[in-house]
């Protein structure tokens, strides 16, 4: 195999700009951002993606709360939680940790959240606002992948990109994103017949199918820009696994552009998520009485 020649669009730079802007905005509120983070039960991969959200938070000088609920948990009780941060002023931002056990439905906590304090940016009224281009929260992922384009000088306005996957996650709402960004949109799923030659028309091609190394390099236009948001783990000699995309690496020889995995679309997920927190806060104080322009200091 030839090394790779497409430019490498690495996501840590891009995820510490983000990070930085989203300290420096938080710094200008009268308190720090609070986020509070929900999760239920132990699954690994949930409470060590909570406990990174945490971190990052301290990080960046965001203030955040781990409410972490027991497995047994009730419906109404995780409802409960959600209502009592809802109405608490001190919180600016909540997420509710997906996947949830089973014998909870995350479709009713998702219309309970706050669409103010929704920074998932999931619930209706936000993938709606998202839609008709209004003001809103963006889902963290396709958020962070448009200030990853961004970060490395990719045009989108007038290109055509192509998206394959259709999920509420990510291959809706970036196309919703990418609209509003003046790109021309086609969105491919699994019901796409000949996905390459529609994947072969994109300028810029963003991948979000769960499927390893779907994306081979007769897919891809010479000179295209791919966005992997694929993340498996495969196994390998030593037993340990290592980290592949939806994007097989030959195509590295074909695009022009091509984020990694690991280290792509990744660390923007966090970064965009606290960003949201700091944009939530922002429009929440806005909206509150001022007490240094409210009553008899009023002119
Ligand atoms: P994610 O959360 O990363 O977006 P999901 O697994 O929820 O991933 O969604 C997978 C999406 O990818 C679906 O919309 C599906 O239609 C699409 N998809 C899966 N396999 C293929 C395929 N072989 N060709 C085209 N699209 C696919």
């Amino acid at each position: 195999m030839t090394p790779g020649t497409a430019r490498v669009l690495g996501g840590p730079p891009a995820a510490a700009a983000l990070l930085t802007e989203a300290g420096r905005r938080a710094g200008r509120l009268p308190r720090p951002p609070h986020l509070a983070l929900v999760r239920v039960g132990e699954d690994p991969a949930s409470v060590s993606y909570v406990r990174g959200k945490a971190q990052k938070a301290a990080e960046v000088g965001l203030s955040s709360h781990v409410h972490a609920l027991p497995e047994a948990t009730t419906q109404a009780e995780l409802l409960a939680l959600v209502e009592t941060l809802n109405a608490d002023p001190a919180v600016n931002g909540i997420l509710v940790q997906l996947p949830l056990p089973a014998h909870l439905n995350p479709e009713p906590v998702l219309l309970a959240l706050d669409p103010a304090k929704d920074v998932d940016g999931l619930h209706p009224a936000n993938t709606g606002a998202l839609w008709n281009n209004h003001a809103g929260l963006r889902p963290c992922t396709p958020a962070g992948i448009m200030a990853l384009l961004a970060h490395h000088g990719v045009t989108v306005a007038g290109q055509r990109t192509v998206v394959v996957g259709r999920s509420a996650l990510v291959g809706r709402p970036v196309a919703g994103l990418l609209l509003n960004a003046d790109a021309t949109v086609t969105v491919a799923h699994r019901a796409t017949p000949d996905l390459g030659a529609v994947t072969r028309e994109a300028d810029l091609l963003i991948v979000a199918a769960g499927q390893v190394h779907l994306i081979t390099p007769d897919m891809v236009r010479p000179g295209a820009v791919v966005v992997d948001v694929g993340i498996h783990r495969v196994p390998t000699e030593s037993g340990k696994g290592r980290l592949t995309g939806d994007v097989h690496p030959d195509v590295a020889q074909v695009a022009a552009a091509l984020t990694p995995v690991p280290g792509g679309v990744g660390p923007m997920t966090v970064a965009q998520l606290l960003m949201n927190t700091v944009i939530a806060a922002e429009r929440q104080h806005a909206r509150a009485p001022h007490p240094e322009v409210s009553g008899e200091h009023v002119r």
